[in-house]
């Protein structure tokens, strides 16, 4: 273990170089800083999270029980769709919406490569190919420019990622996907609440997948997903194909899978969603506090910030910098000896991991993303994260660049 550095030597170091004047900003705490940290928010809501649960508990109904059709009314009312049909995680979620929109064998699915593993591995699943879309560096997300080139008679559904909170260009995605006749499918886990044009993501697409991975913005105590359409046949086939394709009990009509979001987990998600655009403001508030404190500290020439791209309404799920002067890996090493949590989304593109090498992509394939990968790191970003805390982030990233 490293011992916490003393932020006074952090400005001594800045002061003893007249050049890194601009970087001199002292740390206001040498406390940890976690990447995430769900306790203090669950903690907060320990007492009415307890009860729920113990209501659960007490009332039997484990499985699709009354808050599973409670949550699933009131996501459907948040993002302003008809239909929400609650599953066990966000990655079964995109592999019940390719199962109800019937991609499989011999069929392509356009997604990018620069996201979590489950976007592609859900494809691969219904026996399907990936086709691997790079990146708009600004947003990080599909570059719509690029899906007329990669589109063929055998693509039937696109899935584009509003990766790290903020929504892809939907209006341009959906305008290909209308004339290509192709599937929108949504991966809204990481953007609940994300906005593109005043619309919700999870009622943009044809279908939509929300994780409740204890690290999204509406995170469980454990496991849970979505899956929305505004399509009532889809949410027909969501709703068997969840219980093993079944309508009646022991009836099947089609080969589904067990996946079902637990009673559990839906009571503690029906505590925590009223507090949830309360959250997503707060993530807002603390991303523009570190543009700020980057650039007073005049790191907005060495780090690249990120952007909420116009006529979008970001959730920062993630706040993910790149680090221009090809130094990201030590200013992690700097930041992991000092404490400060910090990750790499993603390290190794989709499109270059072991279990997909069968589709030939080899490095140079997705430039864009391949930079991506080499450049971003991920900072402390959640609701409850202090000023203190935000301020010791900067102070120690200018400590790093002033070395
Ligand atoms: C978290 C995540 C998923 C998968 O969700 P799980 O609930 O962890 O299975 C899928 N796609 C993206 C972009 C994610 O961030």
């Amino acid at each position: 273990m490293t011992a916490p550095v003393d932020p006074l030597a952090t400005s001594s170091v800045n002061g003893s170089s007249a050049s890194s004047s601009q970087f001199a900003l002292p740390a206001a705490t040498n406390q940890p800083v976690p990447l995430i940290d769900v306790g203090r928010q669950n903690g907060a809501l320990a007492g009415e999270l307890d009860a729920a649960l113990r209501r659960v508990i007490e009332h039997g109904g484990y499985v699709l029980g009354p808050e599973v059709k409670t949550l699933e009314d009131d996501i459907a009312a948040y993002c302003g769709v008809e239909h929400a049909i609650g599953c066990a995680s966000g990655s079964d979620a995109l592999l019940l919406a390719l199962m109800a929109a019937d991609v499989g064998e011999g069929d392509e699915v356009l997604v990018p490569s620069y996201t979590f593993f489950a976007t592609a591995s859900a494809v691969m699943r219904v026996g399907a190919r990936p086709v691997f879309v790079d990146i708009d560096p600004l947003t990080f997300n599909i570059d719509p420019a690029e899906l007329e080139r990669l589109t063929s008679e055998r693509t039937r559904a696109i899935i584009p990622v509003h990766l790290f909170g903020q929504a892809a260009a939907m209006d341009e995605i959906l305008d290909f996907a209308v004339t290509h006749e192709l599937t929108v499918i949504e991966d809204a886990a990481q953007a609940l609440g994300a906005e593109f044009r005043g619309q919700r993501v999870g009622s943009i697409g044809d279908i939509a997948c929300f994780s409740f991975y204890p690290t999204k913005n509406l995170g469980g105590v454990g496991d849970g997903g979505m899956v929305t359409t505004r399509h009532t046949r889809l949410a027909e086939r969501l709703r068997m194909l969840r219980v093993h394709g079944e309508r009646t009990r022991y009836y099947h009509e089609v080969v589904g899978i067990n996946s079902r979001l637990d009673t559990l987990q839906a009571a503690a998600l029906c505590v925590k969603l009223p507090y949830l655009d309360r959250w997503s403001d707060e993530r807002g508030a603390r991303a523009a506090r570190y543009q700020e404190l980057f650039s007073k500290a005049g790191l907005d020439r060495v780090l690249g910030l990120p952007q909420a791209a116009a006529e979008r309404r970001h959730v920062w799920n993630q706040y993910i910098v790149r680090v221009l002067d090809g130094r990201r890996d030590a200013l992690r090493q700097h930041l992991g000896d000092r404490q400060i949590g910090t990750q790499i989304y993603y390290p190794r593109p989709l499109h270059l991991q072991e279990c997909f090498a069968s589709l030939g992509y080899v490095e140079g394939s997705l430039p864009l993303t391949e930079r991506a990968a080499m450049e971003t790191v991920a900072l402390p970003i959640f609701p409850e994260l202090t000023d203190e805390e935000q301020r010791r982030v900067v102070a120690e990233i200018a400590a790093f660049f002033a070395s």
